[in-house]
């Protein structure tokens, strides 16, 4: 399994970097992880194209996760990609709906559907996305529904956070992985909201040796908070073998 970092910006870009967007590659396909602004300009950059992946799953309904499947709609409409089968869409319960609201203010109700292949995953039940088995968490994100991804290929296994304050769900989704992809936008505990909706460096260290997970990238970090301690940290294009 190949991870690749397209996009790792929190909420708001760092200067260059794109929002949320993370490749997972393995010998059954290729699973985007979140698709936030930029993300789909950078992955035309990297493939050459009109990208190719077998799936797409979003962690929750904030813009910098999911943003950029607006103008994968229009890519896709005016030609774009045709000769490829239609990607999936994994998003969480209700989604459809959800999406179908976006298409009234963004386009059309039907758009994303015409594009995608869109599929609910549920907490609890794995399900079978490029050639993965990927099982989603309930994280704590304001008062939001925001899930926790664990991919695996039934050798390797990769968590990722997207958004989560510290919480059960998330010392669960990152047990004993072998590599636990996590956000970590807060200068300290103090400075989230109530109900909280971010970790600090500090809270996002606790949860992995909590974890018992391999290895620890810090990512959705703002420009502005410099990673300290030597913990690896996702840069645009960062590849990792798992
Ligand atoms: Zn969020």
């Amino acid at each position: 399994m190949k991870l690749t970092v397209v996009g790792c910006s929190p909420a708001w870009p760092n200067p260059g970097i794109s929002h949320s967007g993370y490749l997972v590659e393995g010998e059954g396909g290729r699973l985007l992880l979140d698709c936030g602004p930029g993300v789909l300009a950078d992955l035309r950059q990297l493939d050459g194209g009109w990208p190719k992946v077998d799936a797409i799953a979003v962690t929750h309904w904030h813009l910098d996760h999911f943003g950029d499947l607006v103008p994968w709609v229009w890519g896709h409409i005016f030609g774009l990609g045709l000769e490829d089968a239609m990607p999936e869409l994994w998003v969480p319960p209700r989604g459809v709906a959800q999406l179908t609201e976006f298409g009234k203010l963004f386009g059309t109700p039907d758009m994303f559907e015409r594009v995608f292949t869109i599929r609910e995953y549920k907490e609890g039940e794995p399900c079978a996305a490029a050639g993965f088995e990927l099982n989603a968490y309930r994280m704590l994100h304001y008062a939001l529904e925001s899930y926790g991804l664990r991919v695996t290929d039934g050798d390797r296994t990769l968590a990722y956070s997207a958004d989560s304050a510290p919480c059960d769900g998330l010392v669960e989704l990152a047990r004993d992985a072998d590599l636990f992809l996590c956000e970590a936008t807060l200068a300290d505990s103090e400075s989230d909201a109530k109900p909280r909706g971010h970790v600090s460096l500090e809270e996002a260290v606790e949860t992995f040796e909590a974890s018992g997970a391999k290895r620890l990238l810090i990512t959705h970090r703002p420009g502005e908070l410099p990673v300290v301690g030597g913990w690896e940290q996702a840069t645009p294009r960062l590849q990792i073998e798992l």
